[in-house]
């Protein structure tokens, strides 16, 4: 049997309680997982992609079947070169549900071998986004109840 390898793609602008959460819950149904942290031209992160990636490996360290890479393009294409059938994504809200369908619906034409599947946070964590994170940092809040145990973002 092929391995199950899927991709969680995202920009973990930091990586927050809420995607260790969605990943962990998910690693049993596969065989590896393969953080992706997209390279968008059009978005302009918070933190550089040294930082998100080095924080992210530091939460898994302990994980064997996870990796972290970065890409660029569309996520399918990423899939192919990593011979993934899987795609996981977080639903929090109805507005994430709206925007998720329309663009799994699209893979799914674009390429039908592949699969996305949708896990939906634990009620305590489907509050917490990365948006609301860099807002708190950049007030000088503390950001620490948010984010992975150990994890330090002035770090
Ligand atoms: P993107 O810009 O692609 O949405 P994010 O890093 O914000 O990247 O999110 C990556 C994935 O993690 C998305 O599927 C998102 O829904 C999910 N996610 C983020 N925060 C949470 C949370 N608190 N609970 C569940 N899923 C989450």
């Amino acid at each position: 049997m092929n391995r199950r390898i899927a991709i969680f793609p995202g920009s973990f602008d930091p990586i927050t309680k809420g995607h260790e959460n969605i990943l962990l819950r998910a690693l049993p149904l596969f065989d590896e997982v393969i953080i992706s942290i997209g390279k968008n031209s059009n978005k302009q992160s918070y933190f550089t992609l040294e930082q998100r990636e080095k924080w992210i490996k530091q939460v898994f360290a302990n994980e064997p079947k996870v990796r972290v890479e970065t890409y660029t393009g569309l996520t399918i294409d990423f899939c192919k070169k990593k011979n993934a059938d899987y795609i996981l994504r977080g639903l929090r809200t109805s507005a994430d549900f709206e925007f998720e369908k329309a663009i799994a619906q699209n893979n799914k034409v674009m390429a039908p071998e592949i699969e996305t599947i949708f896990i939906l946070p634990v009620s305590e964590l489907s509050a917490i986004n990365s948006t609301i994170v860099r807002d708190i940092i950049r007030n000088g809040g503390n950001a620490a109840p948010f984010v992975p145990e150990g994890i330090d973002l002035k770090s």
